[in-house]
């Protein structure tokens, strides 16, 4: 089995309380948590639910997370792999892939499909220099399996991006992926709502309260995403740790910060 499964077992714990900011995207991914909690309800009144989200925004702003936080709010459980774990160099694994991903989603639905990274496999399909079958046979599965189902079999199927402009057309059709969410890097409050979740489980100094730290490194963090803000969270406490302090302060969420910058620098340089 190549995708992880959540929720079978025990429920998921994640829910939108864990979500800092992106209150439209909550909003517009209301509607599904409804439909998922009772697809009764829509069938009986003939209602056509979309099938498919796409989650559009840059890298870290929580696209994973809050397909996740649906699975969560919903009760229902999470089916999650990457596009680029489709991306085989065997004929045949790829699709294969898809089609027992879908299965099993569809066995256990009401349920949620996430695909990240749909880029992997959506590319335009002349886009892709000199062709490669094997990425097509698994974009044609993918197409397949999203017609196949009626739009009252209860699966939604999300996918993560963070490049809508490349995506192959067919994807967007009506009855694929017909809704499209922003998720946009966080804004100065975002930020803020971001940190106090990530900071909550650290041992603060008492210098200020947690909303002051949070108010304080918000500032200090203008173009960070939310992935960028819990790893500075992170990096903070390891900072004060081979200091062997007994709390987190101020200085050592700088010298994290430098960190972070800097290991976002260099991951630019690598890969302008
Ligand atoms: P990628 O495009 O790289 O796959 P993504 O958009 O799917 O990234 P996530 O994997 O959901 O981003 O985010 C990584 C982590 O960053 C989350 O597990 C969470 O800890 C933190 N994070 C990101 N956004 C938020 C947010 N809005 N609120 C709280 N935490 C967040």
């Amino acid at each position: 089995q190549n995708f992880r499964v959540y929720g079978l077992d025990k429920k998921i714990d994640v829910g939108f309380k864990d979500v800092a900011g992106l209150h439209e995207a909550k909003k517009e991914i209301m509607e599904f948590v409804e439909f998922l909690k009772n697809p009764k309800k829509y069938k009986n009144l003939g209602a056509r639910m979309p099938k498919g989200a796409l989650l559009v925004g840059p890298p870290g702003t929580g696209k994973t997370l809050l397909a996740k936080a649906t699975a969560g709010e919903a009760g229902v459980p999470f089916f999650a792999i990457s596009g680029s774990d489709f991306v085989e160099m065997y004929v045949g694994v790829g699709a294969s892939r898809v089609r027992d991903l879908f299965q099993q989603a569809r066995e256990k639905a009401p349920s949620i499909i996430f695909i990240d990274e749909i880029d992997a496999v959506g590319k335009k399909r002349h886009d892709r220099f000199g062709g490669n079958d094997e990425a097509d046979n698994t974009l044609n599965q993918l197409l397949v399996e999203m017609d196949g189902f009626p739009t009252d079999s209860s699966v939604v199927v999300m996918a993560g991006t963070n490049r809508k402009d490349i995506l192959d057309e067919a994807l967007l059709r009506p009855g694929r992926f017909d809704r499209c969410i922003e998720l946009n890097l966080p804004d100065i409050e975002a930020r803020e709502e971001i940190l106090k979740i990530h900071l909550k489980p650290l041992t603060l100094s008492n210098d200020m309260t947690l909303d002051g730290y949070a108010k304080r490194l918000a500032e200090l963090t203008p173009g960070f995403s939310g992935a960028e803000l819990a790893n500075l969270c992170n990096e903070g406490a390891i900072t004060a740790a081979r200091k062997d302090k007994e709390s987190v302060d101020q200085i050592d969420f700088e010298v994290a910060s430098e960190r972070v910058i800097g290991g976002l620098e260099k991951s630019k340089k690598l890969n302008p």
